[in-house]
């Protein structure tokens, strides 16, 4: 949340602020293997160009609360479902297939 505050109010980008969403979805992609939020800010710092690190939470925050949520994941209507190694389509398989073919 440090990262977060720092980035927001003065605009200072000192890491990547990652919160219970960040860390859920980069793990569900498989972009990092971590068991916590602070595993998981510094993965990634290793992972991402440090150009990327202001925008990537509030980019990855709303796709968590929307789509990649942490109950019932919205795997049928991702767009990442194709290379997500956590997707779950199968139970939503008529949902995904139909908006593929439109
Ligand atoms: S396919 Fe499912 S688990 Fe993977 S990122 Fe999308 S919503 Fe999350």
């Amino acid at each position: 949340m440090a990262y977060l505050c720092l980035s927001t109010a003065w605009n200072k980008v000192e890491g990547i602020g990652v919160d219970v969403h960040i860390h859920r979805i980069t793990n569900r992609l498989g972009w990092v293997n971590t068991k916590t939020p602070e595993a998981t800010r510094i993965a990634l710092q290793e992972l991402l160009p440090r150009s990327v690190w202001q925008p990537f939470n509030p980019l990855l925050v709303g796709f968590g609360q929307s789509i990649c949520r942490p109950v019932g994941p919205k795997c049928g209507d991702c767009l990442c479902n194709d290379i997500c190694p956590s997707a779950n389509i199968k139970k939503e398989s008529g949902k995904a297939k139909s908006k593929k073919k439109q």
